[in-house]
């Protein structure tokens, strides 16, 4: 339905730039095609009243002709009316309307009873053409019938019909006119209103641009916001972290203070001993019998070797923290400086009635370190074990660990061994432990706080293992670089 619908649109719209000529058209199409039906029906009316031979059907023939000369014209005319020969077409079509009153019933015609037909055509004329085109089809019409009248030899009377037709022609021509002139302005309004709605749009572009830019301008905005609320954060985070190392810096101050202090008090303290010592057998030396002065000299010069040990010591450890020791790394031989400082104790450890031996590894490769520091972590380690074995021996190893690349010294003995307690702060300045402190074996608490500084230095590690009663067990390891690693350290720190 919808299709025919659709079909039947597509018969009577003719596509024209003007508004009006496309109008007229589709008005001439309506005409054309809505009267076709009627006049085929009548076709067959009329076809029927003669196959049946009805009363007057003789008569009948003049109007069938003009059905069929009627609708084969209209299809014709339609064709021209589609091809955009509008106004051509238009004229045929008033032309076949005239002629088709005309000569349906020319009888009718002369009698003047089917003149008012023509009214149809004239007023069709007014709307299909131009308004005033009603005036010429009234006129033409008049030419028509009066020579219909002349050859029909009609009355005077038949001619006068031409003015109605002129009067109608007025009539159709004013309403025309009028529903012209209104179309016309509707569709200046509409113009009118078009370019309002075109001005419109481009304003609404041109703000919806502007939104845009400025949208873009805001997420501009903002994202700079964020990066500055980003710094902030950083800002933020920077000076927190900063204060945070002032005060850690600042508890490290506080702390260094404070073992500052203690240090000096602790000097003073283990200084006075020798001290006063000194003072008492200096006077006893003085007072006391000639028999017994030797054994005075010989307390005094061990005093004096106490005090020069602890001044000594004092100096290196406050060197070794203030950095003004220098450590001279030189590629070593590691088995070598320990079999010097074995040889240096040996005869110390025999006197002791000792047994003391060294096992040197049986491959060490070349050590980068400073020989004297080492040779103070040695000495160090093999003076205490001298010291605090009493009978049995002392073993000294060094090894080399390939997986780890270590060099390893090992000092063992079986002498006193160390508390539990005293354990976790034999490296402590000036600690001794339990058993050294009441023996009267001499020492100042700081071979052991310098011994770990130097291993420290040399980014290595100390361990120790003992049992009270059988015997310690000190083992250091100090890493083994290559040519370049040695290089980066003494670009580093190598020139202390
Ligand atoms: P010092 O030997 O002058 O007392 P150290 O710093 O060298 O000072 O040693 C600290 C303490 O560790 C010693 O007083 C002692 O108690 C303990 N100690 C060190 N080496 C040994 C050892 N081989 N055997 C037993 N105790 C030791």
């Amino acid at each position: 339905m919808m299709e025919l619908f659709r079909r039947l649109w597509k018969m009577i719209e003719v596509p024209s730039l003007d508004p009006d000529e496309s109008r007229r058209a589709r008005l001439l199409n309506i005409l054309l095609l809505g009267l076709l039906p009627l006049v085929i029906l009548m076709i067959i009316v009329l076809l029927f009243d003669i196959a049946f031979k009805l009363p007057g059907w003789e008569m009948l023939y003049p109007t069938l002709w003009t059905c069929i000369a009627y609708s084969i014209s209209t299809l014709l005319i339609v064709r021209l009316n589609r091809a955009g020969k509008i106004r051509f077409a238009s004229i045929l079509f008033l032309i076949m309307l005239a002629i088709s009153i005309a000569t349906a019933n020319i009888n009718l015609l002369v009698a003047g009873e089917s003149m008012f037909y023509f009214v149809v055509p004239v007023m069709v004329s007014s709307v299909l053409l131009t308004p005033s085109a009603s005036f010429v089809t009234a006129l033409s019409i008049g030419a028509m019938i009066s020579v219909i009248g002349f050859l029909y030899n009609v009355s005077a009377g038949f001619y006068l019909s031409t003015f109605p037709l002129l009067a109608i022609a007025l009539v159709s021509w004013l309403t025309a006119r009028s529903l012209e002139n209104a179309l016309t302005d509707l569709r200046l309004i509409n113009q009118e209103l078009d370019a309002r709605v075109i001005r419109r749009t481009q304003e609404l572009a041109q703000a919806n641009q502007q939104l845009g830019a400025q949208a873009y301008e805001l997420a501009q905005a903002n994202l700079q916001l964020a990066q500055q609320a980003d710094d902030l954060s950083n800002a933020n985070a920077c000076l927190e972290r900063q204060t945070q190392e002032l005060s850690s810096a600042n508890e490290k101050l506080k702390s260094l203070d404070r073992l500052k202090s203690k240090f000096v008090s602790d000097v003073t303290h283990e200084l006075r001993t020798p001290i006063s010592n000194l003072t008492i057998y200096m006077e006893m030396l003085r007072l006391g019998k000639a028999e017994r002065q030797e054994r005075y000299i010989k307390v005094l010069e061990e005093e004096i070797n106490r005090l020069a040990q602890l001044v000594q010591d004092v100096l290196d450890l406050t060197r070794m923290e203030l950095g003004t020791r220098k450590t001279e790394f030189h590629w070593i031989d590691f088995n070598q400086v320990i079999d010097q400082v074995f040889i240096a104790n040996h005869l110390r450890a025999e006197v002791k009635g000792l047994k003391m031996a060294f096992e040197p590894a049986a491959y060490m490769p070349p050590l980068w370190a400073d020989a004297s520091q080492l040779k103070q972590v040695a000495t160090n380690l093999i003076g205490n074990a001298v010291n605090y074995t009493p009978k049995g021996e002392i073993k000294i190893r060094t090894l080399y660990d390939a997986g780890q690349k270590h060099a390893v010294l090992q000092v063992e003995d079986t002498g006193m061994g160390i508390h539990v307690e005293d354990l976790p702060h034999i490296f402590e300045r000036f600690y001794r432990g339990a058993q050294a402190s009441q023996s009267s074996i001499p020492g100042t608490g700081l071979g052991l706080s310098i011994t770990k500084e130097i291993v420290e230095t040399h980014k290595g590690r100390i361990e120790i293992a003992s049992q009270l009663g059988s015997g310690s067990t000190f083992t250091i390891f100090l890493p083994v670089m290559d040519g370049d690693q040695a290089n980066g350290a003494e670009a580093v720190g190598g020139g202390e």
